[in-house]
């Protein structure tokens, strides 16, 4: 549109006249002439590529705190037991969870794929130390050097290395634990551990970990300030662990604490998420997540 464009130029105009001074530094100095030569043309194509450059260095030094502010890509790794998520914050790549302690094959062929190493790792956040989350915790921090960041309720889980025993559910859950399954991984302990809300600015995310204890003691979710969630097994996407049906938000199979674990379902449903990464399954929308759990007229 012609007018808009003249306005445009016009603003542009302006905006260069009211800022003379500060603009100041991108006019190039009388001494820069092309050398050894009295060309004016020589001259003039120095000077333009002299503006282009400063102009190319403003543009970049504008754009590098947009790029920092950028939402986390984030991308989900399905392993056999459960998933994990890689978050490429704006200072390197992070986890939350670390899998299952045979899995650590199929995870570095995922983070291989995206372009990251074990190594790369900056920081893993373990929603909760259940063996299919937390098993893989102690190698990775020992290959990376990765701050490994969960729930205090979880320190004695951790450190024994062991699941805790879990309260089923309901019918299915309890026929689940007639078959024994390896609760069993590497004991840590946690660089970092959350009894209180934590920014995740310094790992590069915008977001927090706020500690949310009822699937463990030891629970806690991510929340970015974007919308997403990762919410570990406080909630389950589907049936069979997320082959059927997997956006459909659900009840887990075990909780230490089931009331607690609404309660903070409830809590979260408050808060602006629009997107939950789960565990198993998943991920499933707010919408889902209030169909299933009955939270009728919950509102942000
Ligand atoms: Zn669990």
């Amino acid at each position: 549109m012609p007018t808009r464009s003249r306005a445009t130029a016009l603003w542009v105009k302006e905006t260069f006249k009211q800022n003379r001074s500060m603009l100041s530094w991108m006019v190039p100095p009388d001494g820069l002439t092309a050398a050894g030569t009295t060309d004016r043309g020589a001259d003039r194509v120095i000077k333009t590529w002299y503006r282009i450059l400063h102009l190319g260095l403003l543009i970049a030094a504008g754009a590098a705190p947009a790029e920092a502010a950028t939402a986390a890509q984030v991308v989900h790794v399905r392993l056999s037991m459960s998933n994990v998520y890689l978050l490429k914050g704006a200072r390197g790549p992070v986890l939350v969870d670390s899998g299952s302690k045979n899995e650590m094959a199929p995870l570095v062929a995922a983070l291989a794929e995206e372009g990251v190493r074990i190594e790369d790792l900056r920081a893993v956040i373990l929603t909760h130390g259940h063996a299919d989350h937390a098993g893989l915790a102690a190698e990775i921090r020992r290959r990376s050097g990765a701050v490994l960041i969960a729930g205090r309720g979880d320190r004695l889980m951790m450190a024994a290395g062991v699941n805790d025993p879990v309260t089923p559910t309901g019918l299915f859950a309890r026929l689940i634990l007639m078959f024994p399954l390896d609760a069993r991984y590497e004991p840590f302990s946690a660089d970092i551990e959350v009894d209180t809300e934590l920014d995740l600015s310094v790992y590069g995310l915008a977001g927090r970990a706020l500690p949310m204890p009822g699937h463990t003691p030891g629970s806690l979710v991510v929340v970015l300030d974007d919308g997403r969630a990762f919410v570990g097994d406080m909630i389950l996407g589907g049936w069979l662990g997320g082959a059927l049906f997997p956006h459909r938000a659900g009840e887990h199979y075990f909780h230490q604490n089931v009331a607690q674990n609404h309660a903070n379902i409830v809590a979260l449903a408050k808060r602006p998420i629009r997107q939950y990464f789960l565990g198993h399954g998943g991920p499933v929308s707010a919408q889902s997540v209030r169909e299933n759990f009955a939270l009728g007229a919950v509102v942000h």
